[in-house]
């Protein structure tokens, strides 16, 4: 076989000459033309409660990179104090390509065909990259048809008038702010007119930028996958965002200088808020890095030898597992008004968040002065010895 064909581009032009002798109708040649996804749903330790994580769609998915990050559920979850062990969904996919039916019936397939190990008790997905509460709705309509009865419980994320919870989407980044605002407290660093940088305008890059807008510092620069934009005067988070709805992309945005995701993440400013991928801040890149705070918005931006050398610069880094575990932590919220049937106050679901992340902002904070530790460091021993203890506690049977 040459190097130019693989074995299924061989098939494909073989079905594209039979079609055309056939003269097979679109549709009928379309059906034939099967693209294969392929789907993952990874469940690391359940000892603290059901599995919960969330499903991402992106090209690049593999079973490497959501084992990791379901891992980083199960530290999360116990970091927090929450009653879950961690679990993660992808599907090697580009959204971006698809149409919503594309999309709606890839997230129906996926759901059946991982049916028997989903449910309230045992493992309950959420939103991540490239998935939102639509993807959320479409879950929780095929999980309830397979059962025969509406089962909201069943995943969290969902829209507010199916039993979503108040303040879902809003949460990881909020659970963010809080954080880079306790750490500013310890470095004596004031919030108003404090400068942020956040990489990736999603979700939780968006919503971080507007709240720590809100919370009065300047956001000077975002980006998202086409590039990223600077402005010293500060950036409004929402013009940036009507933009982006527009033309697709943060970049050409008025009075902006257009900058690259790697200048972002070296934008002399003192808080940085990685809110896209993982491995950003690597050890080639760590050294740039000026930032006085980093609040990982996004799951496993940092690479080890980069925590390494930011914590030799004192940078501080507040990590994954701490800085972004408000979304969980309102998806559990979540889970709960479900199961009692129950809806809270948008108050009374940011008042909880907020007692939840700073008391384990605090523990970690702690931990690691004692152990002389990074912050990383310090929520992974706290995350892991609970999950080990418990582990211990219930032994290993069969
Ligand atoms: P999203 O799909 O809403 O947004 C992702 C953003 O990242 C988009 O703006 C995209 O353009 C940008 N992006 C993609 N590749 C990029 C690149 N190479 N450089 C710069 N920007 C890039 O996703 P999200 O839900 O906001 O998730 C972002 C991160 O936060 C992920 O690491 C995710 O695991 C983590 N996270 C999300 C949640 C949640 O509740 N959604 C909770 C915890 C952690």
């Amino acid at each position: 076989m040459t190097q130019e064909h693989t074995a299924l581009t061989v098939a494909l032009e073989q079905l594209k000459i039979a079609a055309e002798k056939l003269q097979l109708d679109p549709g009928i040649h379309a059906i034939c033309n099967i693209g294969v996804f392929n789907g993952y749903r990874v469940q690391h330790w359940d000892v603290m409660g059901p599995f919960k994580g969330g499903l991402r769609y992106h090209p690049n998915v593999t079973l490497d990179e959501i084992t990791a990050l379901a891992m980083w559920m199960t530290w999360k979850c116990a970091v927090i104090g929450l009653p879950y062990g961690g679990a993660k969904g992808g599907i090697a996919c580009n959204p971006k390509t698809m149409s919503k039916g594309e999309l709606e019936r890839l997230t129906r397939r996926y759901v059946s065909l991982i049916f028997e190990y989903l449910g309230p008790h045992r493992d309950v997905p959420a939103p991540d990259v490239y998935t939102d509460a639509q993807t959320m709705a479409w879950i929780m309509d095929t999980y309830s048809q397979l059962k025969g009865y509406s089962v909201p419980e069943s995943v969290t994320g969902k829209p507010i008038e199916i039993g979503g919870s108040e303040g879902r989407v809003c949460a990881t980044s909020l659970g963010v702010a809080f954080c880079a605002r306790e750490a500013a407290k310890i470095l004596n660093l004031k919030l108003k007119n404090a400068t942020v940088a956040v990489q990736g305008y999603g979700n939780v890059g968006y919503n971080a930028a507007s709240i720590m807008h809100n919370m009065g510092c300047k956001i000077i620069a975002v980006s998202d996958s086409t590039g990223g934009i600077y402005c010293s005067n500060g950036i409004n988070p929402h013009d940036v965002r009507v933009h982006k709805t527009k033309t697709g992309s943060v970049i050409n945005h008025k009075d902006c200088a257009n900058i690259t995701n790697e200048e972002l993440l070296q934008t002399e400013c003192d808080i940085l808020i990685p809110a896209a991928l993982e491995n950003q801040i690597r050890k080639d890149n760590a050294d740039k890095i000026k930032a006085k705070i980093v609040a990982e918005g996004a799951n496993g931006p940092t690479t080890p030898e980069a925590d390494k050398a930011l914590y030799e610069k004192d940078v501080c880094l507040i990590p994954d597992i701490l800085a972004n575990s408000g979304g969980v932590t309102v998806s559990y919220f979540e889970w709960v008004q479900n199961l009692t049937r129950e809806h809270w106050t948008l108050e009374e679901v940011n008042r909880k968040l907020e007692t939840k992340i700073i008391k384990a902002f605090n523990d970690v904070q702690k931990l690691s002065k004692k152990e002389e530790s990074d912050m990383r460091t310090a929520a992974l021993m706290l995350g892991v010895g609970r999950v080990a203890h418990a582990l211990k506690t219930l032994g290993l049977w069969p």
